[in-house]
């Protein structure tokens, strides 16, 4: 498929936007990466015409749209329009949940991930899952990142600097230093999910896909988990699902607003929050309906 540049413009407002706005019963604030969206990015993922069903029901609509390359594109939208199903079709659920059945492209790096010879767990190792609940595994927290790589067959020394990396990399690593041979299930839930996001980037992936992974944390552990959003983004491509509007406008650059199913605008964050396009997103992120 064609590698199509995403294009950022900048509309400037009009009287009749700044009285529209004025007229919101929200006002959501942009900050963050929201003001740093890189223009002209290549995108890691395309996904073109995809339709997914559970059963007989259908859940996702025609859905085409890329996600840019080492940004984190968040999703927003009403409880059940499709969020965590667009999420779970990139990691290839339709494989693992009976019933289920998808339909439609999706690139990356020249692969059509939804092409039935890939095999769907190397794609997993690629594409990586957090959850909105912490799942680390039930033993030690040096073990949770080591896992995935002695199945790698690496050497000793060599998985213990890994674990080292990505515990640093997911901001833990002074935490957890002198515990490491602990229970994981000791952690409190905000450093649970540090884990879980360390153990996620031990296999390298080039994506990371978080269904609303602070959703379950107390407000500090939400600022930290948010906090390492921002640090991941410079070397990872991140889909975040969040219900909480704030947080996309601080943590994303592009954001994308389901409805029915259908992906109804996706924009940089700045343009969708100021200014969008769509009239059902302009209700949706002025908060007339939820
Ligand atoms: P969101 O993440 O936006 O809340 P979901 O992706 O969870 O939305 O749900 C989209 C639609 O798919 C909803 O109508 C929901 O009821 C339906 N759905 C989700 N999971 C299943 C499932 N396992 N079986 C059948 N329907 C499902």
């Amino acid at each position: 498929m064609e590698q199509n540049r995403i294009q950022q413009k900048q509309i400037p407002m009009t009287d009749e936007m700044k009285e529209k706005k004025s007229s919101s019963l929200l006002t959501i604030e942009v900050s963050g990466l929201a003001l740093q969206a890189k223009k002209d990015v290549a995108p890691k993922i395309e996904v073109k015409d995809l339709n997914f069903f559970y059963g007989a029901k259908q859940a996702l609509f025609d859905i085409s749209l890329s996600l840019p390359e080492r940004q984190v594109t968040a999703l927003i939208g009403p409880s059940g329009c499709g969020k965590s199903t667009f999420l779970r079709t990139l990691d290839r659920m339709d494989k693992f949940v009976p019933g289920t059945r998808l339909e439609g492209e999706a690139w990356m790096n020249g692969e059509d991930i939804y092409d039935p010879a890939v095999d769907p767990i190397e794609l997993r190792k690629r594409i990586r899952m957090v959850f909105q609940r912490p799942n680390p595994f039930p033993v030690s927290i040096f073990e949770n990142v080591a896992y995935g790589l002695h199945l790698q067959k690496s050497s000793r020394r060599s998985i213990h600097d890994r674990v080292e990396e990505c515990l640093r990399g997911a901001a833990l690593w002074d935490e957890v230093k002198d515990r490491l041979n602990a229970s994981a299930v000791g952690l409190s839930g905000g450093q649970q999910q540090r884990l879980c996001i360390a153990r996620a980037i031990a296999s390298r992936p080039d994506v990371i896909l978080m269904d609303e992974p602070a959703s379950a944390l107390d407000p500090i552990a939400t600022l930290r988990v948010e906090e390492l959003i921002t640090q991941l983004s410079q070397d990872y491509t991140i889909v975040l699902v969040t219900h909480n509007m704030q947080q996309a406008a601080r943590v994303s650059h592009y954001t994308g607003f389901f409805l029915q199913g259908k992906l109804i605008e996706l924009a940089t964050t700045a343009e969708l929050f100021e200014h969008p396009r769509n009239q059902e997103t302009e209700d949706y992120v002025g908060g007339r309906f939820g």
